[in-house]
Parts: structure tokens; C-alpha cells; sequence
């Protein structure tokens, strides 16, 4: 039977790297029955709708499982990221992004294999926010609390355990955010006693930051609190080729969304030259959850030979191929794969 699944392809680079990556699916030989939503982000306000239309929240809370392209955020004014709106509505308290060296590709570490665990629903981005228009003054509350710091640390904990790996940092500011980082350490070296077989360290972000861009083969598992995740995750991009080829899940308890770390890369939308790499892996990830272990198998091991061969890669990592012609390449070793 066909899984029942959500697609919102987003904007910008989106739909070209999602058109990409259903074809890659298509090849794999997963059968899919994808609720499709195109309205969201920009082109839903235009419409004159939220820019997190309820028919998307509905279809994700029917369907427990969505793919999803970047969708544009206005800076500064405007709606709130529809991203971070999707996580919060839907309680996708885990954001699971690795970051693994690709064979073949030409970046300053060759063994990287680690994954950041980043806290997805609080932290800076809480949308607690104030300007105080007679000082002049802006505040935004960084809230961290107990019940959402043990649920993302347990996580991670548990993807360690599971996935055999041995060694979680937890990346934190508590020498001077005493009160946030600080629980957020305070609740990690409590779970850590619960895991005695994994390595346990914490580290202060800033110094991880210098770490990770001299000796990142000494990472294995990393959690942290939402904004520190989020950059962490960009670092650890750039140190495995980019953010053209580092996949993505938001998971909660009941529901997921799985979407490439990138953005909607407006400088090369539209021009058929983005990288569905990270989309293709993200999906590799979604099948992977939804039971289809051997079709996530073949769409991997099909994108490590390809990489290995260095043959139709995409501009962003050094080749000259277009976004539809790394596809139907990568379609057609998937498809003597499976
Ligand atoms: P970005 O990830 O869109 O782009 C950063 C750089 O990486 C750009 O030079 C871009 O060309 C390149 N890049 C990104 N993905 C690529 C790919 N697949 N192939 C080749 N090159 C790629 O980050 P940004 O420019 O900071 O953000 C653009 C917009 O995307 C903003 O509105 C931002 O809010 C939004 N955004 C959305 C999400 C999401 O939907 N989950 C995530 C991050 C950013």
C-alpha cells in the first residue's frame, strides 16, 4: 500500500531540488501518495492567507510524516519563519542534522561523521520579543525549560544508543548564560549518568566552534540549544562540502518533517544549478523512518558512488552539472540498485 505522506516543496530552490528528489524516490520504487501543498511562505500571504496555511498543519497531524523544501523568511519584518512556526505548531522538539565527509569531495577534513542534535522549539527562538520604543531598548528571552532541555538531550542519548555511537558533547554558554545554559548543562550531566556506556563532555560553544574547525573527527554526537544548533549545523556543513549536500529531520514524538539543512538559496533559484543533494539525503532519512530501509540504502550508497566517481556533480562542489541532470543520473544508479 501506498505510505501517505506530506510534500511542501517551498520557494526558491525548493521545488527545483524537491522535483529532483521525487524523481530520485520514484527510482528507488517507494510508492508514495503525496498531499501536496505549494501555497506557503510569501505566496500564501499574497494570497491573502496565514503564511502557515491550517490545511498544511492538518495534513502533517493526519498524515504523521512530511518532505519539505526551504521556504523563504523576510528579515527583520514581515510573517515569522513558517519553519520555525511548523516546528513549534507541530512539537518537532528534535532537529537532527549530520554531517558526514563525502568520498571524492575535495574539503579540508576527509573524516567527519557526526551529527548535531539541536533543541528545535525554544532557546532564542521563542519569539519572546520587546522594543521598548521610549529607550530605544530591544530584549528577546532566551527560554530554556527543564522539561524541553531533557526531552532533546534524552534524544540525542537515545539516537546514540541505538545507532551505536559513543560519545555526546553537549554545547552550551554557561559560564556567563548561568541561568539558561546553565540548567540546559545542569540537566545533561544528569541524563549522561543514566547512559553510562556513552562518553559524556560538555563544552563551551565558542571553544567548540575552534574545535570542530581544527579536529572535527574527534565529534560523534553533539546536542545543544536551539540558535547555538542552529549555526553549529551550518559550521559542520562547511566542513563536509557545503550546505548543497547536508540533510535534515525535525522529529517529535508523534510527527516529522524532514528538510535539507539550506535555505531557499534565493542568488541561484530558478536557474536549474542547486544542489538536491542535501534534499535527496533528507529523503534518504524520511524513508529510512517510514520503514524503507533498503530503498534509503540504495538512494546513499547510489550518492556515495557518485561523489566517489566525481561524475554530473553540481556546481557548489565543483562540478558543472545541472540540478536535472544530477537527477536523472542519480535516478538511474538507484534504479539498477533496487
Ligand atoms: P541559504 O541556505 O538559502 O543559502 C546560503 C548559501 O548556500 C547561498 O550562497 C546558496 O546559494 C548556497 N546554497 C544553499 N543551498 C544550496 C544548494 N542546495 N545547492 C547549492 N548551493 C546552495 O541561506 P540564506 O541565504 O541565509 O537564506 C535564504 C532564505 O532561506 C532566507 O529567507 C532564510 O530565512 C531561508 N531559510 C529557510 C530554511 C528552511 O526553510 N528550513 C533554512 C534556512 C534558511
Amino acid at each position: 500500500m501506498a505510505h501517505q505522506l506530506t510534500l511542501l516543496p517551498g520557494d526558491g530552490i525548493g521545488p527545483e531540488v524537491t522535483e529532483a528528489t521525487l524523481q530520485v524516490i520514484e527510482a528507488a520504487g517507494v510508492d508514495i501518495d503525496w498531499d501536496r501543498h505549494r501555497v506557503i511562505g510569501a505566496n500564501a500571504v499574497e494570497r491573502g492567507r496565514p503564511a502557515l496555511p491550517s490545511d498544511i498543519v492538518d495534513s502533517i497531524q493526519e498524515r504523521g510524516t512530511a518532505l519539505k523544501g526551504p521556504v523563504t523568511t523576510p528579515v527583520g519584518q514581515g510573517f515569522t519563519s513558517v519553519n520555525v512556526q511548523l516546528r513549534q505548531r507541530l512539537d518537532l522538539y528534535s532537529n537532527v542534522r549530520p554531517a558526514t565527509s563525502l568520498e571524492g569531495l575535495d574539503t579540508p577534513f576527509d573524516d567527519v561523521d557526526l551529527i548535531i542534535f539541536r533543541e528545535n522549539t525554544e532557546g532564542l527562538y521563542s519569539g519572546i520579543e520587546y522594543y521598548d520604543e521610549r529607550l530605544d531598548i530591544a530584549d528577546s528571552i532566551a527560554r530554556v525549560t527543564k522539561r524541553g532541555a531533557e526531552r532533546i538531550i534524552r534524544f540525542c542519548f537515545e539516537y546514540a544508543q541505538a545507532h551505536g555511537r559513543e560519545h555526546v558533547t553537549l554545547a552550551h554558554k554557561a559560564n556567563i548564560l548561568k541561568k539558561t545554559s546553565g540548567l540546559f548543562l545542569d540537566i545533561g550531566r544528569d541524563l549522561a549518568a543514566e547512559y553510562p556506556d556513552i562518553e559524556f563532555e560538555d563544552s563551551i560553544i565558542d571553544n567548540l566552534c575552534m574545535q570542530l574547525v581544527t579536529n572535527p573527527e574527534n565529534y560523534d554526537c553533539i546536542v545543544s540549544t536551539n540558535l547555538f544548533g542552529d549555526i553549529l549545523s551550518d559550521l559542520t556543513a562547511g566542513l563536509v562540502g557545503g550546505l548543497g549536500v547536508t540533510p535534515g529531520a525535525n522529529i517529535g514524538d508523534e510527527l516529522a518533517v524532514f528538510e535539507a539543512v539550506h535555505g531557499s538559496a534565493p542568488d541561484i533559484a530558478g536557474q536549474n544549478v542547486a544542489n538536491p543533494t542535501a534534499m535527496t539525503r533528507t529523503a534518504a532519512m524520511m524513508l529510512q523512518h517510514i520503514g524503507e530501509d533498503e530503498a534509503a540504502a540504495a538512494i546513499e550508497q547510489s550518492l556515495f558512488a557518485m561523489y566517489r566517481d566525481g561524475d554530473t556533480l553540481t556546481q557548489d562542489v565543483g562540478g558543472d552539472a545541472s540540478t536535472s541532470e544530477f537527477a536523472d543520473a542519480l535516478s538511474d544508479r538507484v534504479a539498477s540498485k533496487v
